[in-house]
């Protein structure tokens, strides 16, 4: 593995390498089967073992309800857009939608076509670059989505919103989920697409309580009813396999690891160390106000936009690679998901205080 660099992109991101291994020989072979994980049957014995697998650590992890219901679906966070009004918004109902970032908009335009969408709030007006402290909610919400971390803007919710009594409350978690202890109980649902924090592209982890499903209209394609998968155990067709099977992996990995307290204890310091820094810089700065910034994705900037690109040229070369901050933001982007080790934030944080030395 000496061939590794230190990988900072966004999504698909770092994955550990413990979990790489375990994938490199489940590939072969799944267990002594002889038969590899991209080869078994989705009905099989073998896999419907690893299945139910993963079902059981993730419910373990999030200490999940039992009257919550672990689906996979593939298409994206991005179906979970659509798919969610689909099944929960009607003609004549309103959805509230906390606009935090692009995706957190990206959601709100899918509603729109099977519903009224409110803005709950808006961090818009200075480019996302925090998360506002009050919501006005409509009078009666069919639910209230939030994007608990924005991953282009670098900010993120410290505690979900509170939100009026017995409105549903729903989670796009794609870029922070498991990286803390998260209180399902509070949400009706949760989705996140798995290639940030649980494991490759194809497979999006949604949970779930049941009386959202149970709601569900009838009347549309099968394939976008939650009651499907509910009702399959995401295999009414043939689901991503291997993407169950490695989202298992890395969840095992996460509890050898102490779990999501331990997590949120090791994202925390890590973030500190690029924050800590960035706050005695006299090039760099972080873009996010202090008290939004994401433990995810850390967003900062010399204010010199050449600057910027020479920086992010000069760190690939060193061997960070994905670096480069989204368009919407301009300057840098380190992402330090769950997987990313402690060792290539100290690296790039050196990296970075020479080239200031250089460059200042
Ligand atoms: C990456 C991301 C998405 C989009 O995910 P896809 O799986 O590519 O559709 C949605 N929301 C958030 C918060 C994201 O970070």
């Amino acid at each position: 593995m000496t061939n590794r660099i230190f990988n900072f992109s966004a999504g698909p991101a770092t994955l550990p390498v413990e979990v790489l291994e375990e994938a490199r020989d489940a590939m072969l072979s799944l267990g002594n089967t002889g038969i590899g994980i991209l080869e078994h049957s989705h009905r099989g014995k073998a896999f419907m073992e690893v299945r139910d697998q993963t079902e059981a650590v993730i419910r373990e992890l999030g200490n999940i309800p039992s009257n919550y219901h672990v689906l996979f679906i593939q298409g994206g966070a991005s179906l979970q857009f659509a798919m969610l009004p689909m099944n929960l918004l009607k003609q004549g109902e309103t959805a509230d939608y906390l606009i935090t970032g692009s995706w957190a908009k990206l959601a709100a335009k899918e509603a729109k076509a099977f519903g009224t969408v409110h803005n709950a709030c808006s961090s818009e007006d200075r480019n996302f670059c925090y998360i506002p402290k009050t919501c006005s909610f409509s009078s009666n919400p069919a639910y209230v989505h939030y994007t608990s971390n924005n991953t282009i803007f670098g900010t993120q919710f410290v505690a979900p919103p509170t939100v009026p009594a017995g409105v549903p409350l729903i989670c796009d978690a794609s870029s922070d989920i498991f990286s803390r202890p998260i209180d399902v109980s509070q949400h009706a649902m949760i989705y996140a697409g798995a290639q940030k924090n649980l494991g490759p592209a194809g497979v999006t982890l949604v949970i779930v309580r049941d009386d959202l499903v149970q709601r569900g209209p009838d009347n549309i394609p099968t394939m976008l009813r939650y009651k499907t998968f509910s009702e399959n155990q995401s295999l009414y067709n043939t689901g991503p396999t291997f993407g169950m099977f490695l989202v298992g992996r890395v969840c095992e990995w996460i509890k050898r690891n102490g779990g999501l307290t331990a997590m949120a204890a090791r994202n925390e310091a890590k973030a500190k160390v690029l924050y800590d820094f960035l706050e005695q810089s006299k090039l760099f700065k972080a873009t996010a106000d202090r008290d939004s910034r994401s433990l995810m994705n850390v967003t900062f900037v010399t204010g010199n936009a050449e600057l910027d690109d020479k920086c992010i040229k000069e760190a690939t070369k060193a061997g960070f690679d994905g670096l480069k901050g989204h368009r919407s933001v301009g300057g840098l982007r380190a992402s330090i998901y769950n997987a990313f080790p402690p060792a290539g934030v100290d690296a790039l944080v050196q990296f970075l205080r020479e080239f200031e030395a250089k460059n200042s």
